[in-house]
């Protein structure tokens, strides 16, 4: 998952960042209101934090902006008070979900979860299973025919997309784009490379086959049952 930050306490920013990597997300963060505007324009984010008191343009200015613009990206505002005022204006200019400060790192983390579960249409549970294979991204679990396996966050990240949304085909820059950020550098061959080691450790290719490769285009996960 790949989430953008937007908040001037730097304190507060390191801190969320920080912990969201070690989650194995994606994080950009930028302090100000106008970069938000600018990033989200540019990256397909799954997800934004975005703070009520910006410099400049405001939370509320940044999220009314970016549904007027047709943006769909799932917001969860952060408001430094738990004022109904501030809960209603922020719901009513676009965002999906608030969350008061001060708050607990957990607490982020599962509304960020339930944000981007909504957005991709996942069952309640938040398990995603094809064939016999199933992601429980809250667990960080993974499991093949009841076995067990340990994914590294990278691997773990592109499979979490690629189920998602099974029998999409996703390109090579998309994959790159949900599971890496901005100021992470990468060679072109970096989400092959991943793919590779993805495929080794789910045991794909002996007996079914799951991660398809799509000549020219990309990656993807084969819908149950299902044929292109
Ligand atoms: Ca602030």
């Amino acid at each position: 998952m790949r989430v953008l930050l937007v908040e001037d306490e730097r304190a507060l920013a390191g801190y969320v960042k920080k912990g969201l990597e070690e989650n194995g997300w994606a994080v950009d963060a930028v302090e100000d209101g106008r970069s938000a505007l600018d990033w989200v324009g540019t990256v397909d984010y799954d997800v934004m934090i975005l703070d009520l008191m910006l410099p400049q343009i405001g939370g509320l200015e940044v999220c009314r902006r970016l549904r007027q613009r047709g943006l769909t990206t799932p917001v969860l505002m952060l408001t430094a008070r738990d004022a109904l005022k501030d809960r209603v204006s922020g719901l009513d200019a676009g965002a999906d979900d608030y969350l008061p400060k001060p708050f607990e790192f957990e607490e982020l983390l599962a509304r960020l979860r339930a944000l981007t579960r909504r957005r991709n249409g996942v069952t309640k549970t938040g398990v995603l299973t094809v064939a016999d294979l199933s992601l429980d991204p809250a667990a960080h679990r993974v499991r093949r025919a009841g076995l067990e396996i340990d994914l590294p966050y990278k691997e773990f990240s592109i499979l979490e997309l690629l189920l998602s949304q099974p029998g999409r085909v996703f390109s090579r820059s998309q994959i790159a784009d949900h599971v890496w950020d901005m100021e992470t550098l990468h060679q072109s061959n970096v989400v092959d490379v991943h793919i590779r080691n993805l495929r080794r450790l789910i045991g794909d290719g002996r007996g079914q086959t799951l991660i398809e490769t799509v000549r020219g285009v990309g990656y993807r996960v084969q819908a149950p049952g299902g044929r292109s």
